[in-house]
């Protein structure tokens, strides 16, 4: 464990002033917007061109965060009780700091480094060895001189491997990830032209990049790149580093410059078979089949394949997995969009090299139509403006694109360089948006090549967005922003359960999981065995408990590790006979203190705790819980006090009986806000996560997680005297009016209850009733006021502007009931950042 008094030792630096409270260090922080665990936080105010750190100080340390790393003189008067320690350069703490956790870990760790498919090799292969291996890896792309400390600092005792991978954009950056990384085991994906411009030349930048693999074990990489198997060569085969190259021509093999020759047998239109022969420990052939077809990925897949076969998983094994890898979100996508129209989605990076393999990919496609390519400004190509797009501009139309959209200013201030070709230029994506007409796009195959900062997935989202008229727009940054502001409710020490039931309130609970699992919670829960399986086949490793497990799931619990909730003496019996057969994984012991609806209720705690005792070999008990009936309400306290001290008496009878101490937990979002003496050591946290503060004393401090939207799909008007839809529910009105029909009905979870004036829609900021009935796919709303609205609009149905609770009220239900009725036909789109 780090103290914050032993940092001055660590990073050489001052000790400007100690913390008031003896404080630790878990969580490296950099960003104020990220504060999770003020208390175990250690913020390092890190200074870049358009950033500095030390502004953000009074707002970190108004949310709670006590220790700090400047480089700046601070004013301490105004952080009484907080600790600050000086350093000359704190990117350069950042980075000591974690090299020095690094070493504490004596693992195998692989450095990946490259121009393309860093992101995806590391994905990948940690998918392929996840069987055998407890992975750290870099999250995203987290690759830089900052993500690298990061992803570093993750690692732990319990981890087996380490994947961590190196981008780097000027000379001598690499050595200081190097420093971090110590990998023990390299990949060299490639060398194209991705961040020439800090390099005299590619050789330069093959000797730079090289340089994160001075101290590995075994290199893996392509000879076909000649640099970067010249680089290999010259300065590791002196080290005696050991090289794993694979090649694809013979006659590099056969100079034994190449342990791995790799023959494309079958090249199907989804997957390419691929027969690889090696020399050594002895000659040997394999066929594989690897489930991609495009370049990229072909060669992505083979530096994994190189991998293990060089950790001799048997063949057939390496092509089980091989089988089940799946994409990596940011690889060249397919995506269907409207209009009969097709996208091409690389919305991940846009170097010259980059931009080349995915107009490859669009010429290869098959499907007819007009191509166009959206491109961002192309980015650290090393060339000049003018020259860039000269070469990019030939590029397109060997490659068949007709159209070209260019988006960003440097593309814009060069537009004479694709005179000839059908063009249109935006400064920005914003300018794009606003000016984004769907009826322009029909049969046509788009390629969307941007840049990471230029947000082109909002271009996808727009084009899907039509075609599926409505989405459920999930933002996890407010889901984030939400668990921390309950987090920092919580007492020092007391865990966090976070209910992911109902499709995590309909937000869709893989992602969600997947959120929660990266930024810590203890514990999940849901409803049924089923939905923990679906977490557990998309890599939710966290323990998860089963509020309603059949006895017929008791085998898929053992399967997959689910912690059933057991509420009657049915259910332990059944889950003691299952016990008898095999261990079972442990359970939680629902107490019913009021809410009458499932668990043990007071009078039953004798014959429980006998049954315990009696079969205390045969079970362990992870915790005690028990639901508040109305949390929400002051006008229930004295029941809930009531609640909360039958709680009190019946836990530690449970504890008793069973030697040991388990996890209580008693309160949900209201309660953790409403009781906080109450909180035991765990809290089950529900809609609070979701932006619904169920007291509503603290609406305003969160925000909001869900939007659900729809578009306008046709505008009508509507003589005086006419009615809208079925029953002619819609009234007649004495004067003519617009009626604007949106994309979304009941069966997509649009309350029926909505209909005829009761609810509200959001279009162009303004406000539209509903008319008539809400028809199963479509309902109806006046636009009158709203005169410029017109087809092809989104329409808020819920979200920032249109809140839950208020929509609630008006149909007289809870929010909880809206969001979980979103049907899950409606396409669930997450952003971030
Ligand atoms: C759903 C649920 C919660 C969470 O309740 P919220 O009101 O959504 O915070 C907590 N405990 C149990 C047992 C639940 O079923």
């Amino acid at each position: 464990m780090l103290l914050f008094s032993d940092l001055t030792a660590l990073l050489g630096g001052t000790l400007l002033q100690r913390p008031a409270a003896h404080a630790t260090v878990q969580r490296l922080l950099l960003d104020s917007r990220r504060v999770e665990t003020p208390a175990d936080s250690l913020f390092f105010a890190l200074r870049g061109p358009q950033h500095d750190g030390h502004r953000y100080l009074p707002e970190l340390y108004q949310a709670g965060v006590r220790q700090f790393v400047v480089q700046d003189a601070v004013e301490l008067a105004a952080y009484p009780d907080a600790g600050f320690v000086q350093v000359p350069d704190t990117l350069a703490a950042l980075q000591q700091l974690a090299a020095q956790h690094r070493r504490r870990f004596s693992l195998p760790v692989f450095g990946i480094t490259g121009s393309n498919g860093k992101t995806i090799v590391k994905e990948w292969l940690a998918q392929l060895l996840s069987p055998d291996e407890l992975i750290c890896k870099s999250p995203r792309s987290y690759n830089s001189q900052v993500g690298v400390p990061l992803s570093v600092w993750e690692l732990t005792a319990s981890h087996s491997l380490g994947i961590f991978e190196a981008g780097i954009s000027e000379p001598g950056e690499m050595e200081r990830l190097a420093r971090v990384i110590q990998p023990t085991l390299g990949i060299f994906t490639n060398l194209g032209t991705a961040h020439d411009a800090g390099f005299a030349s590619h050789a330069e930048k093959a000797a730079e990049k090289m340089r994160l693999f001075m101290g590995v074990d075994t290199l893996f990489y392509c000879a076909d790149h000649e640099l970067v198997h010249a680089a290999a060569r010259r300065q590791l085969d002196a080290a005696r580093t050991r090289l794993v190259a694979w090649t694809r021509q013979r006659p590099l093999f056969d100079a034994r410059e190449a342990d791995l020759l790799v023959t494309v047998q079958e090249a199907a239109a989804d997957r390419t078979v691929v027969r690889v022969e090696q020399k050594r420990p002895r000659p040997q052939e394999y066929t594989f089949t690897l489930p991609f077809a495009d370049e990229p990925s072909v060669e992505n897949a083979l530096h994994c394949l190189a991998v293990l076969l060089w950790r001799q998983v048997p063949a057939p094994e390496i092509q089980r997995r091989l089988d089940r890898l799946q994409p990596v979100a940011m690889r060249l996508e397919m995506k269907q969009a409207l209009n009969d129209c097709y996208i091409l989605d690389d919305t991940y990076n846009n170097d010259l090299a980059g931009l080349r393999l995915a107009l490859d990919a669009l010429a290869r496609q098959t499907r007819r139509g007009r191509r166009t390519l959206i491109l961002s400004d192309v980015l650290e190509s090393g060339l000049s403006g003018a020259e860039l797009y000269t070469r990019v501009a030939a590029l397109l139309p060997t490659h068949g694109v007709e159209r070209l959209i260019g988006i960003g200013p440097d593309i814009s201030q060069h537009q004479t360089a694709f005179q000839g070709l059908n063009t249109a230029f935006y400064p920005d994506t914003e300018a794009f948006l606003a000016d984004f007409r769907p009826e322009q796009y029909r049969q046509e195959l788009l390629l969307v090549k941007g840049a990471r900062r230029y947000g082109f997935e909002r271009i996808v989202a727009a084009f899907q967005r039509q075609l599926h008229g409505t989405v459920l727009e999930v933002d996890l940054d407010a889901l984030v922003h939400n668990l921390n502001f309950y987090r920092r409710r919580l007492q020092p020490g007391v865990k966090l359960m976070v209910m992911v039931k109902a499709f995590a309130y309909g937000s869709g609970s893989a992602e969600v999981a997947n959120l929660l699992q990266f930024h810590r919670a203890d514990y999940l829960a849901v409803a049924y065995a089923d939905e923990g399986v679906a977490l557990r086949q998309h890599g939710i490793s966290l323990p998860l408990m089963v509020m309603n497990p059949a006895p017929d799931s008791f085998q898929k619990m053992r399967q997959y590790h689910l912690e059933p909730e057991i509420y009657s003496f049915e259910l332990l019996q059944e889950y003691l006979r299952a016990a008898q057969e095999a261990a079972m994984p442990a359970i939680h012991l629902k107490l019913d203190t009021g809410m009458r609806r499932l668990g043990f209720a007071e009078e039953d705690l004798p014959e429980l705790c006998r049954v315990l005792r009696e079969n205390a070999a045969h079970l362990r008990v992870a915790s005690a819980l028990t639901h508040l009936a109305g949390a929400d309400e002051a006008q229930h306290n004295d029941f809930s006090h009531r609640q909360l001290a039958a709680f009190g008496r019946m836990a530690p009878q449970l504890e008793a009986v069973l030697g040991y101490s388990i996890l209580k937990h008693a309160l949900n979002s209201a309660g953790i806000v409403r009781f906080p003496e109450a909180q035991y050591n765990m809290v089950r946290l529900g809609i609070g996560l979701y932006g619904v503060e169920a007291t509503g004393q603290e609406q305003d401090a969160l925000r909001p997680v869900s939007t659900l939207h729809t578009t306008i799909s046709q505008i009508k008007i509507l003589p005086a005297g006419e009615t809208v839809g079925y029953s002619r529910r819609g009234e007649a009105t004495s004067h003519e009016r617009r009626i604007a029909t949106l994309a979304i009905g009941y069966a997509d979870g649009y309350d029926r209850r909505f209909g005829n004036g009761a609810g509200e829609v959001l279009i162009r900021g303004q406000r539209a009733p509903l008319v008539g009935n809400v028809c199963m796919d479509m309902c109806m709303v006046d636009v009158t006021q709203i005169q410029d609205a017109q087809a092809g609009d989104f329409a808020t149905i819920f979200g920032q502007g249109l809140p839950l609770t208020e929509l609630a009220a008006r149909i007289g239900t809870i929010p909880y009931e809206l969001l979980t009725n979103v049907s899950e036909r409606v396409k669930r789109i997450f952003v971030a950042e």
